[in-house]
């Protein structure tokens, strides 16, 4: 198995918001299960990289939706030329290289092809292969990290309590004003000043939420927003092209974010 192509190269740049990286630590060294709650865009899949390069483990992603099925994570019998043979998923390959595996936007997997993690996320540590026949045994580094977004939580798409109850939960929400120009200057590659304009834009997206805006501007979208500020766009066509038409359908609801793009140049 090849660990190598899971190994971060680099350091993925993150700025901490508290104490979750000590969090986390204390976590994985009971290899404890963690789970990242927060809007999308916020730092959670950047977290998790950055706490697999301090780690120095190997990180399976696996980016969950709908149609996601139990076979897509444990894995499924394929048809070669030399007859039928198995080919491990994402999960098993991460339960038996002991990798971290990070289940992003868990919510959207179906609850049965997530209740394939139960066995892992108790003190058996254990991944049945049914289909196989085979009881796999997790490596001694292998962990589990799942995300989420509260803000999609409904009725029909919550996680199962019994699943729940497994992880060590940490709050992810958008940086403070200071720690998200910091990350909008670096990671946007653009001067204080402007950076802090992107952020100031940024803030009051949000305060547009419930207006008809799910969630407003994420960090995400302010980085992109700089990064084309930085490639020389004027301001006003950056936050056109990265945040006002990506976020909204609706006319009156750009109009309103124009305004605010317009009182904060
Ligand atoms: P999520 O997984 O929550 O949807 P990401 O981790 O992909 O969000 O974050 C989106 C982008 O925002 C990252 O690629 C990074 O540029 C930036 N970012 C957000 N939070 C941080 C942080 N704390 N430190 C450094 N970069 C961050």
């Amino acid at each position: 198995m090849d660990c190598d192509q899971y190994m971060l190269e680099s350091e993925p740049r993150y700025y901490p918001a508290g104490n979750e990286l000590a969090l986390y630590e204390a976590a994985y060294s009971m290899r404890l299960p963690v789970m990242l709650k927060g809007p999308t865009g916020c730092g959670k899949t950047r977290f998790v990289e950055h706490m697999a390069w301090r780690l120095q483990k190997p990180l399976v992603t696996v980016s969950c939706h709908e149609d996601m099925t139990a076979a897509d994570l444990v894995g499924r019998f394929l048809l070669g030329s030399d007859g039928t043979y198995w080919q491990d998923g994402p999960l098993t390959m991460a339960v038996r290289m002991g990798a971290i595996c990070y289940l992003d936007e868990v919510v959207e997997a179906r609850q049965d092809t997530i209740v394939v993690t139960h066995s892992l996320t108790d003190d058996r540590r254990m991944l049945p292969l049914e289909k196989k026949g085979e009881m796999v045994r997790a490596h001694p580094d292998f962990q589990l990290v799942i995300s989420y977004n509260p803000g999609y939580q409904s009725i029909l798409k919550d996680l199962k309590e019994s699943t729940k109850q497994r992880f060590c939960a940490l709050d992810f929400a958008y940086p403070d004003r200071a720690l998200e120009a910091q990350i909008v200057r670096d990671e946007g590659n653009v001067s204080d000043r402007l950076a802090r304009t992107i952020v100031e834009i940024g803030e009051k997206s949000r305060n547009l939420g419930g207006e008809g805006l799910a969630e407003g501007a994420s960090t995400r979208i302010l980085v992109q927003m700089a990064r084309l500020a930085a490639a020389g766009l004027p301001l006003d066509q950056a936050a056109q092209f990265a945040l006002i038409i990506p976020l909204t359908d609706d006319l009156d609801i750009r109009d309103a974010l124009s305004g605010i793009v317009d009182a904060c140049l």
